[in-house]
């Protein structure tokens, strides 16, 4: 029998990612030497030692049970010392840290903690896919924010309608942003706080890529700004930091109200992240910063050696400060699929159209710098030739 599925389910726009994998494998079935600039998955290996700190911590029976709760307590406590090492933000380990199965997880079931059927979500557009599909499984409407590069991709929040507003009960931000690379400073998340407590709306933002920055700026927090706290929650993940994406592990940080809720909905849906993980990533936050910057040294190079490339071909683009994204408008006035689908034929290139991240995507597309030099310089060779 073939049953239905749920009409939440049915509401979701294909998620992108799996539409693109299936284009991109019959394209190696034909044998053709794809160069996947798709996904957001580095290519680079988790370091040696955090691998050894899993090892360790795998073989001791202790940790073979449910981990239950909201994390380790010494992982709570090495996210908080991180984020005051990093940030300068204090956090009290027992009731404003939540550990995650990747941030993904968290960001997609905490609007079943805090939103009930027909609140508003004020959603990027475009934006990380996560953000809609989590509203709609907790059955609230998105309200898309565009962005536009006009504002620096960042959201307007002025032109957001007052009976909209009147049904808001969350809003997300994402700096460093995928897909746009834009970066979001602490005079927008000041506006941000102010733009909360005026109207009741919980912050969430997503912070996943405030490590891999270039030229030495560092991103900023949305929770070092005054009151950010009392208004909103952090995600953060381990993943793009130090090359953990298929481990599953994040974090969420701020608001213990929010965090409460969030904890509530996990505590009825999976029983915590595996200890071995959590020691793991334990190492990972305590690590010298010696790591992470040779990690930055490396996309640092990529970004420069693509970004000159890129200049060559006339293409229109910002120069990412920060994430490993760069978000180009399709030179040719095609659509961004069917810009894609060209590119991923004549150039065996995958590269992401910009309206599978929303409708404000469309005339865009995205190429991630997750492959080597040698690729990417294959890569501006092969685009080189576009016709
Ligand atoms: C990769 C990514 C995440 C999620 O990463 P996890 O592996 O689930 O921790 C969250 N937000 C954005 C914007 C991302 O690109």
């Amino acid at each position: 029998m073939d049953f239905p599925q749920a009409e939440r389910l049915r509401k979701l726009p294909p998620y992108l990612f799996i539409e693109m994998d299936k284009k991109k494998k019959a394209a190696i079935e034909k044998g053709v030497d794809i160069i996947s600039l798709g996904i957001g998955d580095p290519d680079l290996a988790t370091p040696d030692f955090i691998i050894e700190a899993l090892y360790k911590a795998a073989k001791d029976k202790a940790n073979h049970q449910y981990p239950l709760g909201s994390g380790l307590p010494k992982f709570r406590e090495a996210v908080s010392a991180w984020y005051k090492r990093r940030f300068g933000v204090t956090l009290d380990s027992k009731d404003e840290v939540v550990a995650l199965i990747g941030s993904k997880e968290g960001i997609g079931h905490l609007p079943i903690g805090v939103i009930n059927p027909g609140d508003v979500v004020l959603v990027p557009s475009p934006g990380y896919p996560v953000y809609h599909a989590g509203t709609l499984f907790a059955e609230g409407v998105s309200h898309f924010m565009p962005l536009l590069e006009k504002n620096g991709f960042l959201p307007d929040l002025d032109v957001i309608p007052a009976d909209v507003l009147k049904k808001a009960k969350l809003i997300w931000t994402n700096s460093p942003n995928n897909p746009t690379s834009a970066l979001a400073g602490k005079d927008f998340y000041t506006k941000v706080v102010e733009f909360a407590k005026k109207h009741n709306i919980i912050v969430a933002n997503d912070a996943a890529y405030t490590e891999l920055y270039y030229d030495g700026k560092k991103p900023v927090s949305f929770l070092e700004v005054p009151g950010a706290k009392e208004v909103g929650v952090e995600f953060h993940s381990l993943s793009k930091t130090f090359n953990m994406t298929g481990w599953r592990i994040g974090f969420a940080v701020g608001n213990k109200s929010v965090l409460k809720a969030l904890a509530d909905v996990k505590g009825n849906l999976d029983s915590g992240v595996f200890n071995p993980i959590q020691y793991a990533g334990i190492a990972a936050l305590e690590a010298p910063d010696s790591v992470t910057e040779n990690i930055r040294k490396i996309y640092q190079e990529r970004r420069d050696l693509f970004a000159a490339g890129l200049k060559k071909l006339g293409w229109k683009f910002q120069v990412p400060q920060a994430a490993f994204y760069f978000w180009i408008k399709v030179p040719n006035g095609m659509s961004s699929a069917d810009w894609c689908g060209k590119v991923l034929e004549e150039a065996g290139i995958v590269a992401t159209p910009g309206n599978g991240f929303g409708a404000e995507g469309e005339g865009y597309f995205r190429m991630t710098i997750t492959v080597d030099k040698a690729r990417l310089e294959e890569a501006l060779q092969r685009l080189s030739k576009l016709k």
